[in-house]
């Protein structure tokens, strides 16, 4: 049977884009749907403007650093959401055009609209000039997630991650509930940039999965970098507060007024309304979808990565899943992805970055650890400390993972992943020549074992 295309996109974020435009590089005639803006999450709601935010947040911290280095800067220093908001959105609008030529060099067929599929071989979307029909031999669902949104009484009012890259002015008194990256990263962004933020996490400590140690030290960092970092707390409900604000209540009969509430409760995958179950697609209990080590689905044509299988929810990974997949499709299908030693850093201030292992995942680890104070905060006065950890395996000197918490963590931790990869060991780390004065070396300086509590 002869289909309209050999391969069906729906989404065209991190992973959809790239398996399309790398399929159509190998010679496949591919089509690709999208809903809203090119470039997808992160794009439009995730990773680019949030980093971008993260700058202009650090900026905040920076005048404050300058006077111990001689300058004299006004206090306080002037900060223009409206201003900040206009250069990130034409930032955001020049990439969603590079996006638009990237498909169309490689030949791709954009279709603008709200895809779904009628059939394993037929999708149908609906655009603004109606509804188009196509048939094609392969399908890749790559269609994202979207942020989980609260059922408390009174959330309605509250703010989801995708609102605040859009939000017309920046809250004087805001309240962040969660205690994942998004949480951790937007407090720290909105402290940065002047407001007044708290941080309610129903847990003992955020950044769950992270090492402990980390996620301790980032609280104490966060602390006194001005979030109101509060644990073990739930809120009950919003209520209306005084003069217009919102009522946060708290356990215990403890209530707080604030100007926004963001949820930042984590994220749900983007299935409904595809019609995956009708085609008898297995979606899991948390409605993403199930697929094989090559990303095919229980309908053996259609194939789905990046967040709608709800991994490894990370920008190169469903980059990867998308080159991987087109390959194994289209070309040749020796490569794979490897899921091992894919570093992460959550942009806070200070950033916080990992690779590898935890030290509760490495038995009897040997821990080496360092504390310090940057060198530029000895001049600029701020108090904020860095940490640094080395989880080694005992039986090999192999180097399982490492945590990092401070200025550059995250520039630092992509080195570390290929050495990590690579099986870098202790003694191998201690024979690396050190660059100075830097924060890196003393990755390679690490010579005090952290003393085993059992002897
Ligand atoms: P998406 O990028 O979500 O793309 C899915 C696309 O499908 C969207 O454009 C959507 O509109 C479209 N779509 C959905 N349904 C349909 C339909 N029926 N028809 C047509 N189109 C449809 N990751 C990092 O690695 N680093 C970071 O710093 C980072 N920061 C983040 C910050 C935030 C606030 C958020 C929310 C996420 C962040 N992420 C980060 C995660 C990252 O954005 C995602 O892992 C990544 O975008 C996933 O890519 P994807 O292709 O799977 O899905
Ligand atoms: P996460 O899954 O990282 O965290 C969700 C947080 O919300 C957890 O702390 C969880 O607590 C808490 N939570 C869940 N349900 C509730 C509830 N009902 N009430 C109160 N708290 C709740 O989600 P995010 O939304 O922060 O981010 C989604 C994903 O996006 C990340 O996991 C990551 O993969 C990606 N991302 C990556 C970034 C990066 O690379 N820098 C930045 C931002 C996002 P508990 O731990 O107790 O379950």
């Amino acid at each position: 049977m002869a289909y309209d295309f050999d391969l069906f996109t729906i989404g065209a974020g991190s992973g959809g884009v790239r398996a399309s435009r790398v399929a159509a590089g190998l010679g496949a005639r591919v089509a690709i749907a999208e809903a809203d803006r090119l470039g997808g999450t992160c794009v439009n709601v995730g990773c680019v403007p949030k980093k971008l935010m993260v700058y202009a947040s650090e900026l905040g911290h920076a005048f404050g650093d300058a006077a111990g280095f001689g300058w004299s800067v006004p206090s306080p220093p002037r900060f223009s959401w409206p201003d900040f908001l206009a250069a990130k959105d034409r930032e955001i609008h020049r990439l969603n055009q590079v996006y638009g030529r990237l498909l169309h060099g490689a030949g791709c067929e954009l279709l603008r609209g709200r895809a779904r599929l009628v059939d394993a071989h037929t999708v149908e979307v609906e655009g603004e000039g109606g509804v188009t029909r196509h048939t094609a031999d392969k399908i890749l669902v790559a269609t994202g997630g979207r942020p989980t949104r609260p059922t408390e009484p009174g959330t309605e009012r509250a703010w989801v991650s995708d609102d605040v890259f859009s939000m017309r002015e920046l809250p004087a008194r805001m309240l962040v509930v969660g205690g994942g990256y998004i949480a951790v990263e937007l407090a720290c962004v909105f402290a940065g940039l002047g407001s007044k933020v708290t941080l309610a996490h129903r847990g003992a400590l955020p950044l769950r999965g992270f090492d402990e140690d980390v996620r301790s030290f980032l609280v104490e960092q966060m602390r006194k970098a001005g979030v109101d970092v509060r644990l073990h707390t739930s809120i009950r409900c919003l209520e209306d507060g005084a003069d217009g604000a919102i009522c946060a209540v708290l356990p215990h009969a403890e209530s707080l007024d604030v100007d926004a509430v963001l949820y930042a409760i984590g994220r749900s995958p983007n299935t409904e309304g595809l019609g995956l179950e009708a085609l008898g697609v297995e979606l899991d209990a948390q409605g993403a979808v199930v697929v094989d080590a090559r990303y095919r689905t229980s309908v053996d044509n259609v194939y789905a990565l990046g967040d709608v299988t709800n991994r490894l929810n990370l920008t190169p990974v469903a980059i990867e899943e998308g080159i991987v997949l087109a390959h194994h499709l289209f070309g040749e299908a020796g490569r794979a992805v490897d899921y091992d030693f894919v570093p992460t850093a959550v942009f806070s201030q200070p950033p916080l970055a990992a690779v590898g292992r935890t030290e509760h995942e490495v038995p009897g680890a040997h821990v080496y650890e360092s504390e310090f104070r940057p060198l530029k905060h000895t001049l600029s006065g701020r108090d904020e400390r860095s940490y640094m950890k080395l989880v080694v395996d005992p039986a090999t000197d192999r180097v399982m993972g490492v945590h990092l918490v401070g200025a550059d963590s995250a520039e630092i931790i992509q080195g570390f992943a290929v050495a990590l990869r690579l099986g870098v060991t202790k003694a191998q780390l201690d024979a690396t020549v050190g660059l100075h004065p830097t924060a890196a070396e003393e990755l390679v300086t690490m010579r005090e074992r952290r003393p085993d509590p059992a002897g």
